[in-house]
């Protein structure tokens, strides 16, 4: 029972009481015996919906309560929101929770004052780079997910960083919540951790693949669907689950694929709502609608009043827990995610159906399959405890081959172990330099001796191989003058520290720095997006049938613009140059004011993928800025003028206008047409005539005028000069 918790703070029985938990689980009941509140290490693996985040909050707030410091490491940043405002509950009875997502380079300071934090492993990666004071300050360090530790791009971040802060910090209680995988054991031996191993869950699952007319599941039982003439397995399975009175979870491979399935699938619920069900699924459009007036939430509103919706990444974090809400009290029928939130949407539901099993992988050029472990924790999303008699998962299979491949794949499967991939070359490059910038090791032994407390020297059993690539990599930071050899004494430059400062991976800054000094006049804007683009730190577009020649032609006719040396076709780079240029021209069209959803179907994009490359571009640039500066070379300025435009999506004469907050790149322009070109235009402009360019809007007007230091910014009384269009996306 809670009221018998030890360890923790007064309050917390109470309150886990009042939010209905009486009972602990039993793995949440063996962590606590394992010495959780108590400052134990601990590695829980156990499956989906067994009340992971319980457990990290128990560690959490008995180490608080011992006058500590806790740190929650997230694998995405849209979960970050997500957590802060679960443990915002403990807000009332005095602690305080801050979340650290933003840019890679602020000091994070005023997180010095909060006793709970929460962070994207690369946010506290940057934060220990940048020798965060409040880091020495942390007692107990909570890792979610940490199976992702397998993942190449970004488990060996979070490798080392856990290795970093253990390293720092002795004492340093860590509580690593994993999915089930098949290798627990050498998680908890590497960070020295007792071991919570359990397969037990609230709710039975069972596990299936639906194929033709029939569910087969894997206890052997087998129902009739009944699919009907033209209906699709998916709709077939989310109408026999509204006849029972339940919901679906649907996965999908992409976003674009979760949208148009909400779409569809909207369609099979839509006619069996009840007219109080659709009255409550207007009201939650009408917020959806409210939070912005893009497309992508016209889209969401729309599927979501016939009772569906999708669930993405892509989506702004107030639409996400729009749908979660609406979906856990059972207003919305159907959910269409992507795996990537698979994770992250504690939203249980009757059925569970993994429609899609493969999906695009850009690196292998084509598709993949998911891991078994992925597919589980799609999985053990499905059934209500206390509501439902058992959660039932569906895989769909198109063949009678594909039904037994599916079993034996997936169904009969234990999940992968995990493996490190800290040795791959970019990851080892960027963390090497990293720790010898943050000064936790200033030889080529002590970088080794720091490597062996990282989950790959646990695993490994090819020895010498860390050594060997360590070498060449030290090698390489040498050559490109990151780092300065002594012997065995290793020491970072100043453009090193630089580099590892703005959390660069080497070769990015080594690219930039090339095509830097290769420019002999001032860089073209399109110029500066093609270097951005050409780093390994940009995901850049892919090339589709057709752009070869495309952009071939684009690369011959702007030649000069191109830093550096252009690589001739045959060589190996070339393609990968000319995925650069596409991307580059889609941020020149970004910059050139180009409408939105004009660059998402001329490149067969989505907003969110748009927004990301935007960012990263910023981001590759104001390091480029960075850089430019430090070697004392002449372009900053031409660099800062090009991150300012992608960063708002303008032209140059915009530049001035655009930095005014509430005043983003259409209404920048539109005041520019109306022969307000500056902030000073703007403070001296007439009111009728800002009020029309802002279409009528006088609270909008207000806020800018305020925010561009005017007087007296009232718009009372005001009417518009011009003609005035109403607003629209
Ligand atoms: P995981 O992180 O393991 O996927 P969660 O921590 O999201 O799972 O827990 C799933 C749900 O179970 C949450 O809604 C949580 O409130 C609930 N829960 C957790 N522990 C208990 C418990 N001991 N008794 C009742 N409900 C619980």
């Amino acid at each position: 029972n809670v009221s018998a918790l030890s360890g923790v703070p007064e309050w917390l029985p109470d309150h886990l009481q009042e939010e209905g938990i009486e009972e602990l689980y039993p793995p949440q009941a063996e962590a606590v015996d394992a010495g959780v509140t108590e400052g134990e290490s601990l590695v829980a693996s156990v499956p989906t919906a067994s009340g992971k985040t319980l457990v990290a909050e128990l560690a959490m707030c008995a180490s608080v309560a011992r006058g500590g410091k806790a740190l929650y490491i997230v694998p995405l940043r849209a979960l970050a929101g997500e957590k802060r405002t679960e443990f915002e509950a403990f807000e009332e009875y005095g602690l305080s929770v801050g979340v650290s997502t933003g840019n890679y380079e602020s000091d994070g300071e005023w997180l010095a004052t909060c006793d709970i934090i929460v962070a994207t492993s690369e946010k506290v990666d940057s934060l220990v780079r940048n020798n965060a004071p409040w880091i020495d300050d942390l007692s107990c360090v909570v890792s979610d997910e940490v199976h992702l530790v397998d993942d190449g791009h970004r488990g060996p971040t979070l490798e080392v960083t856990l290795a970093k802060l253990r390293q720092r910090n002795p004492g340093l209680q860590v509580v690593a919540l994993s999915a089930t995988i098949g290798n627990p054991e050498i998680l908890a031996e590497w960070l020295d951790a007792e071991l919570v191993d359990s397969t037990w869950r609230p709710i039975d699952l069972k596990k299936g693949v639906h194929y033709g007319q029939a569910i087969h599941l894997e206890d052997g039982e087998q129902h009739e669907l009944g699919v009907r003439d033209g209906e699709k397995p998916t709709a077939a399975i989310v109408r026999d689950t509204l006849d029972d009175g339940g919901s679906t979870l649907v996965f999908v491979n992409s976003r674009r694929n979760a949208e148009a399935s909400a779409r569809r699938l909207a369609d099979t619920v839509e006619s069996r709502l009840t007219d109080e069900e659709r009255e409550r699924l207007a009201d939650v459009a009408a917020e959806i609608r409210d939070v912005s007036d893009t497309e992508t939430s016209e889209d969401l509103a729309s599927a979501v009043e016939r009772g569906a919706a999708f669930h993405h990444a892509g989506l702004a974090s107030d639409h996400r827990e729009l749908v979660e809400d609406a979906f856990r009290e059972r207003a919305l029928k159907v959910v269409a995610a992507t795996p990537t939130l698979a994770a992250g949407v504690n939203t249980p539901s009757r059925r569970v159906v993994v429609r899609d099993w493969r999906r695009y992988d850009g690196e292998a050029g084509g598709m993949k399959p998911l891991s078994v472990l992925e597919v589980h924790q799609m999985c053990g999303r499905a059934g209500r405890p206390g509501l439902d008699p058992y959660g039932e998962s569906l895989l769909l299979a198109n063949s009678h081959d594909e039904l037994d491949e599916l079993f034996d794949r997936y169904i009969w499967t234990e999940p992968e172990p995990v493996r490190s991939k800290l040795a791959a070359e970019p990851a080892l490059r960027t963390h090497l330099l990293a720790t010898v910038a943050s000064g936790f090791a200033s030889s080529r032994s002590g970088l080794l001796e720091f490597l062996d407390r990282t989950l790959y020297a646990t695993q490994t059993d090819e020895s010498g191989r860390l050594e060997r690539v360590t070498d060449d990599m030290l090698d390489y930071l040498v050559v490109n003058d990151f780092l300065d050899r002594d012997g065995e004494e290793l020491q970072a430059t100043s453009l090193g520290h630089t580099v590892s400062r703005l959390y660069l991976d080497p070769m990015s800054a080594a690219e930039i720095v090339d095509g830097l000094r290769a420019a002999d006049d001032r860089p073209s804007a399109l110029g500066l997006f093609h270097l951005a683009s050409r780093t390994p730190d940009m995901y850049e577009l892919y090339l589709r049938s057709g752009d070869s020649e495309e952009y071939t032609m684009l690369a011959h006719e702007r030649e000069t613009e191109l830093l550096g040396s252009v690589p001739s076709e045959f060589e190996d780079r070339w393609e990968d140059w000319l995925s650069a240029l596409k991307t580059a021209r889609m941020l020149e069209d970004w910059a050139s004011e180009l409408d939105e959803g004009e660059i998402t179907d001329r490149y067969g994009i989505g907003p969110g993928d748009l927004r990301g490359k935007v960012d990263t571009a910023e981001w590759l640039l104001s390091a480029a800025e960075r850089l430019a500066g430090e070697l004392g070379l002449e372009w900053a300025p031409a660099v800062r003028e090009a991150r300012t435009r992608v960063q708002h999506g303008i032209q140059s004469e915009l530049i001035d206008l655009a930095g005014v907050r509430g005043v983003g790149r259409k209404r920048a322009r539109r005041l520019f047409e109306t022969g307000i070109e500056t902030r000073a235009d703007l403070r001296n402009a007439d009111k009728p005539v800002v009020l029309g360019a802002l279409r009528g809007r006088r609270k909008t007007a207000e806020n800018v005028l305020d925010n561009v230091g005017r007087a007296d910014p009232s718009m009372e009384g005001i009417e518009p000069e011009g003609s005035v269009i109403v607003e629209s996306g």
